[in-house]
């Protein structure tokens, strides 16, 4: 039995590349639906193939995180009692950034939840003032670097990483496994997709500070799940059996994924300024 774990295990270590390239065949337009994954006993995927979405789950309510987009919101809010999770629960509402397929829903769970909505100071002006701005919820919270925020028994502690916006709310926050704590970290923009030096110098700047300020982050998490396996991952934690690992807990695929990131975004620039 032992050996079988440590296969598996071995497995999940092999089967998982710790890269950020999206892969082909993965769009906004080529999205399937994701039954929601319960990733741990307070922590849940409900997003889709292509885009996040997460919820938290805390002793007063829920927090999630990312609120998709167009028809994905409501398939998302429709599934969640299938986890036992009640939308109406929602207490925040934390975007991780500016663009539409990460708050094109955003009224829609403030309409169901009165859930209050927060983003970072740049990421509310990119979304108030970008060609999606009539989806924009009313202007609430504001999260800054190193801010933190308390639900119920849950503290969520922010870090602001620029990059693949002027204004990416990255968080940290615990994730329990069995009644054991581990620390979880979400990279909010994990690639730059415009061709602009200077965004590459913001992402790079942003993945040095996170790595040389992050310790002990046991499972990671990003707002486009091919970026951290996390729909594959999926499938196995619902085929687990009691004392099988959880696959979400991989220290060493945040160590190999923050160093890919900071080596294809230096290639990148370099490449760009040949
Ligand atoms: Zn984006």
């Amino acid at each position: 039995m032992k050996r079988v774990i440590a296969m598996v295990f071995l497995l999940t270590q092999i089967a998982f590349g710790q890269s950020g390239q999206r892969p082909a065949g993965v769009s906004a337009g080529e999205a399937q639906a994701v039954p929601p994954i319960k990733m741990f006993d307070n922590f849940y995927y409900v997003g889709n193939t292509y885009v996040s979405a997460y919820v938290l789950k805390t002793s007063a309510g829920l927090i999630m995180i990312d609120a998709l987009h167009d028809q994905w919101t409501n398939i998302s809010l429709e599934a969640m009692p299938k986890a036992g999770l009640n939308p109406k629960d929602i207490k925040y509402l934390i975007v991780t950034h500016g663009h539409q397929d990460h708050f094109g829903g955003a009224k829609a769970v403030k309409d169901l939840s009165g859930a209050r909505v927060a983003l970072t100071e740049a990421d509310w002006k990119l979304m108030e003032g970008g060609r999606d701005s009539a989806a924009a919820p009313k202007r609430d919270m504001v999260i800054t670097e190193g801010q933190t925020l308390t639900l119920g028994d849950t503290t969520i502690k922010f870090y602001v990483t620029p990059g693949h916006t002027p204004g990416i709310a990255s968080m940290e926050f615990p994730v329990f496994d069995g009644g054991r704590q581990y620390k979880a970290f979400l990279f909010g923009g994990h690639n730059v997709t415009s061709n602009q030096p200077q965004a590459f110098e913001q992402m790079i700047a942003s993945v040095k500070r996170l790595s040389s300020t992050l310790t002990g982050v046991s499972a990671y998490f990003t707002s486009h799940p091919w970026a951290a396996s996390v729909v594959e991952k999926g499938a196995l934690v619902r085929a687990r059996k009691a004392g099988d690992p959880n696959p979400y807990i991989a220290p060493a695929d945040f160590l190999a994924f923050m160093k890919e990131r900071l080596t294809d975004h230096e290639a990148r620039l370099s490449q760009m300024r040949r």
